[in-house]
């Protein structure tokens, strides 16, 4: 089995909303989503220093939020994307055309397992969950989670859906697992682990205020 380290990649208001009526809360956000984008799309270096190519990033999703991308942005492109649902049943296929279609999985272990074994394991890349709030949660329980991608939203927003961990400086960031304390790494980490020159400060869209972060679990 290959090790495995999870990031989760949210948008959170400072009360961790992350989600309205099955949608996000906020539009217009251009930029944010092209970092997302960007992050999540590229190959960390590290795995190109066997001469292999690298490997290709995995999006993991509930399917509510699979619903939520257009149809015509899905599956998310140059990344292999794995949806959640308790109704996927069927057994898994080894091989699928990760531009045209998801894989379907009945659990984050699945998903995991998926990940870890077989034919797709020597091409894994970085592994992402990218929500909603029930995946973060699972993913949450287990101690592969090790990154949080935030991007701390400081405009107000209503929300009905809500990231299950308080990231803030001024509050005790532990996740109720029993598994660990989360701390806030510096802008230098950041841009290092993304591998590339992260905005710093407070970012203004779309009249929306907003701060790119990454926290680790300690
Ligand atoms: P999710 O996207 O987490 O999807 C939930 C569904 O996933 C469930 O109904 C079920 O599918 C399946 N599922 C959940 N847990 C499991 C499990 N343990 N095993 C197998 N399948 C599972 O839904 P949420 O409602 O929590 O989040 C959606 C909201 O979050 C939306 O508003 C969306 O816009 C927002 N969002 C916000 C993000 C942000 O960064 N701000 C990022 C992503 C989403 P089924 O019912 O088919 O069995």
């Amino acid at each position: 089995m290959l090790p495995l380290e999870l990031t989760l990649v949210v948008a959170a208001t400072r009360n961790m909303g992350i989600g309205r009526n099955g949608t996000l809360p906020w539009t217009g956000l251009k930029k944010e989503m092209a970092y997302f984008a960007r992050v999540t799309k590229r190959a960390p270096s590290l795995l190109n220093q066997d001469g292999n190519p690298p490997g290709m990033n995995t999006v993991i999703m509930g399917r509510k939020t699979w619903d939520s991308i257009p149809p015509k942005f899905r599956p998310l492109k140059g990344r292999l994307n794995i949806v959640l649902s308790r109704s996927h049943a069927e057994p898994l296929a080894k091989y699928i055309n990760a531009e045209t279609e998801a894989v379907k999985v009945g659990s984050l272990e699945q998903a995991i397992q998926y990940l870890q074994t077989g034919s797709t394991a020597a091409q894994t890349g970085r592994v992402f969950i990218i929500g909603g709030a029930q995946i973060y949660a699972a993913a949450l329980q287990l101690r592969e989670a090790k990154r949080v991608l935030l991007t701390s939203i400081m405009s107000d927003f209503e929300c009905d859906t809500f990231f299950p961990l308080q990231l803030s400086e001024t509050s005790t960031q532990t996740d109720g697992s029993g598994a660990g304390r989360w701390v806030r790494k510096s802008k230098e980490e950041l841009d290092q682990w993304t591998g590339e020159t992260v905005p710093d400060g407070i970012q203004e869209e779309n009249e929306t205020r907003y701060e790119f972060q990454m926290w680790e679990r300690v």
